[in-house]
């Protein structure tokens, strides 16, 4: 391989850095896990190497995290139910006077595999429950088609509360909310995590990016793989999209094929 660039030389560096640790976890070796040490490599790298050198990342930025405690997102220092408690009557944001329930995540504090939508509609607000009207249905469908029983992942939303008649959140309402989903992140740690549709993309990723120039490619989240991929209410709207969707969601299936594969 020609190593003709300080970019190419260095994500080169990083690709070997990840197999390693990769050939350690699958010779036995414990407290070394790749996904989780790989971004703190990845950021002693980077911030060691002079800014010109950089490789220039199609990725979104994680300035929703401190970058200085790399680390904080990987502690599993609580548990849904604790991040649940505080939410219990929340007033943090105007939403909460249209709201009928506070709507939090839902399924398998041990899931491998997370969806995050923008925020609950109707059905949601009378059920406290996210993705149970129509397109929480085609959600449904579209878990089970690639193998998954929606009662073993974890399904979320950016936003808790219902906005007036089901209008994308507002970015400070957004910002409100959003540090309590990065929390259940930390505390479930999923492998993936699927953001539906563009409003749960910007907001996790702090991308400016639209969600037709970045689904169907990973994106990197502190060493968890994001799929971005449409929304189920677009799908609805245009059903033509069920077929990029499904390419989308085929590469999630597979990965976390191989990655079940690995550590059997
Ligand atoms: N749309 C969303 O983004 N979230 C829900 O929970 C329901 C519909």
């Amino acid at each position: 391989m020609t190593l003709n660039s300080p970019e190419a030389e260095l994500s080169e560096l990083l690709r070997q850095t990840r197999e390693q640790l990769t050939y350690f976890q699958e010779l036995g070796v414990t407290g070394v896990e790749p996904a989780r040490v790989a971004p703190l490599i990845e950021s002693q790298l980077s911030s060691s190497a002079p800014a010109s050198s950089l490789p220039s990342r199609s990725q979104p930025s994680d300035s929703l995290f401190d970058s200085t405690k790399p680390a904080e997102l990987l502690t599993q220092s609580e548990t849904l139910e604790q991040i649940w408690a505080e939410l219990k009557d929340c007033t943090r944001c105007p939403l909460h006077e249209g709201r009928t329930h506070v709507v939090n995540t839902e399924g398998n504090p041990r899931a491998r595999l997370m969806f995050v939508g923008e925020a609950p509609g109707a059905d949601e607000d009378a059920q406290a429950r996210p993705f149970v009207g129509k397109a929480g249905q085609l959600l449904t469908k579209i878990i089970e088609a690639i193998g998954f029983k929606r009662e073993e992942v974890l399904i979320g939303n950016v936003n808790r509360c219902r906005p007036p008649a089901n209008r994308a959140p507002m970015p400070d309402e957004a910002a409100t909310c959003k540090p309590f989903l990065l929390r259940e992140i930390a505390a479930v740690q999923p492998e993936v995590i699927v953001v539906l549709g563009n409003t749960a993309m910007k907001n996790l990723l702090d991308t400016r990016i639209g969600i037709t120039r970045l689904r169907g490619e990973f994106q990197d989240f502190k060493g968890i793989k994001v799929m971005p991929t449409f929304h189920p209410a677009y799908l609805l709207r245009d059903p033509s999209k069920k077929r990029e969707t499904w390419e989308d969601l085929k590469k999630v299936r597979d990965y976390l094929d191989s990655t079940a594969k690995r550590t059997k």
